[in-house]
């Protein structure tokens, strides 16, 4: 049986006063279905969340890290930074970073290797653009960025890896993959997995889906059988809206 996630992306958004009513407004909601809650505050509101959430099961994660351990980087935060406040897990290689940073599948394999060995949890993001599916080559760029990020790993260190798989043209655009492109990527990456790693990796791992998922949509994505959970952006906004699609398990 795989994990079922449904993880909060709040991308740069919420102030601390924005932050504590969400967290208010969170709390109030009732979980239903057996599916792990996370949310992701800025670098900012991290320590305040995680105190505030402490009797609650929502698990606050953080949205990237820097690869190094500490030193001269200006602006940045590392892996034992976040540990030391708690966090357990951290979302590495969203398309926004991979767009607007310069983040490459060879920087995120320092990142992976910084996270693994505080002992975070990665939440490894990728997807094709849309000129990609256009041209019939999806799977193509979607195994390469997971061998060039992950593949140097060895099987062990995929317990603490879920995966995301997050088309880049249905980010934010209110176009959400069908059911089924969903679910045809996700069986991809299975085999994938599998090629290298075998079937007890392939199987075990928890691959999520993110892209415009909504309320009205979570529920027939997620009765995919390959489709393990969420990376949800604009409705992890909403208490209600969230916890709608926590409960569509
Ligand atoms: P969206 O964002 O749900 O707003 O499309 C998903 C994501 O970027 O993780």
């Amino acid at each position: 049986m795989r994990k079922h996630i449904v993880a909060g992306n709040w991308k740069m958004n919420n102030d601390l006063a924005e932050t504590e009513t969400l967290l208010s407004d969170l709390k109030k909601q009732s979980k239903t279905s057996n599916a792990e809650v996370m949310i992701s505050p800025a670098f900012t509101n991290l320590w305040h969340a995680f105190q505030s959430t402490r009797e609650d099961d929502i698990e606050v994660i953080a949205q990237n890290m820097h690869f190094a351990e500490n030193g001269a980087y200006t602006g940045e935060v590392s892996a034992s930074m976040l540990k030391s406040i708690g966090v357990k897990t951290v979302i590495l290689g969203h398309s926004e970073r991979r767009a607007y940073y310069n983040e490459t599948d060879a920087s995120l394999a320092k990142k992976v290797d910084a996270a693994l060995a505080n002992e975070l949890r990665v939440i490894f993001c990728f997807g094709e653009e849309l000129k990609d599916r256009k041209a019939g080559d999806q799977e193509k760029i979607v195994a390469s960025q997971i061998k060039n990020a992950l593949f140097h790993l060895d099987a062990a260190a995929f317990k603490n890896i879920v995966l995301a798989y997050e088309p880049v043209w249905a980010i934010g655009t209110g176009e959400t993959a069908s059911p089924e492109q969903a679910q045809d990527m996700h069986a991809f990456i299975r085999k994938t997995l599998d090629g290298k790693y075998g079937v007890n990796v392939a199987n075990t791992m928890s691959i999520l889906y993110g892209g415009s998922v909504k309320p009205a949509n979570a529920r027939e994505i997620f009765s995919k059988p390959d489709v393990d959970g969420g990376l949800i952006g604009g409705a992890s906004l909403k208490a209600e809206d969230f916890y709608a699609i926590v409960n569509a398990f």
